[in-house]
């Protein structure tokens, strides 16, 4: 019954999707200073790859509902990975599970922690053309803040794509918050450590009871996925 649940509502957002895509390349069809060469050439496929934020040792954010970040994360991600494959592209995690396999050395939470960071960047780098998109939950504290945000690494086209998913975010999430794109803190190794386009999604604040609410929410999660895959595609779309 879930299941059956689930593909109903995947199907039928992705035809909520497929006219939000068109929509929005016939909002940018004319827009002539909108090209992002560093992302591909035109007949070059995309490799999506999803990361879930933590996982394993690392739970990160604890929402004050004693929900773990990685847990939101690796369920966005999912109906992420989804919605990718009912639009044509096949994405990769970083990783599937909230198990995470860590080196005989990696003991400390720490360790474990560094050498986890590690494969998804040689995960990364050794992918073909691809395009990141990093899953998280932020938190503060105090419960004022709200609000999606993305972040972007200092590589070319990853700006672009985060103004663009961050407006489609603050014009659709239930929060209506006006956040605005910043770049990555050098402290975020992997998002510092890649080569290729990326983003990392804030989906919303974990410290904010009725954000935290939402997020822990199955509907709430599959229309976040939509908005960043949805978005994501679009705005690939619009290179080709
Ligand atoms: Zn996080």
């Amino acid at each position: 019954m879930k299941i059956r649940f689930l593909i109903t509502s995947v199907l039928s957002l992705a035809v909520i999707l497929s006219v939000f895509s068109l929509l929005f390349l016939y909002t940018y069809y004319d827009s002539e200073d909108y090209t992002v060469n560093a992302i591909q050439g035109p007949n070059e496929k995309i490799n999506l790859i999803i990361d879930p934020g933590h996982g394993g040792a690392d739970g990160g954010a604890v929402s004050i509902t004693g929900t773990y970040e990685s847990a939101i994360n690796l369920s966005i991600a999912i109906k992420a990975e989804q919605i990718s494959a009912l639009l044509g592209y096949n994405p990769i995690l970083t990783r599937y599970s909230d198990v995470i396999d860590y080196p005989e050395d990696a003991v400390t939470i720490r360790a474990k922690k560094v050498a986890d960071q590690k494969s998804r960047v040689s995960l990364i780098t050794s992918t073909a053309n691809p395009v990141l998109i990093s899953i998280h939950q932020n938190k503060y504290t105090s419960s004022g803040p709200y609000g999606a945000q993305v972040f972007y690494s200092n590589t070319d086209g990853s700006n672009e794509l985060a103004e663009h998913l961050q407006l489609l975010l603050s014009e659709n999430t239930d929060t209506g918050k006006r956040n605005s794109a910043v770049q990555i803190p050098d402290s975020i190794y992997l998002m510092n450590a890649i080569n290729c386009p990326g983003v990392l999604v804030e989906c919303g604040f974990l410290s904010n009871e009725s954000e935290a609410n939402l997020l822990e929410d199955n509907e709430y999660q599959l229309k976040l996925a939509i908005i960043i895959i949805g978005g994501t595609v679009g705005f690939l779309n619009q290179l080709k």
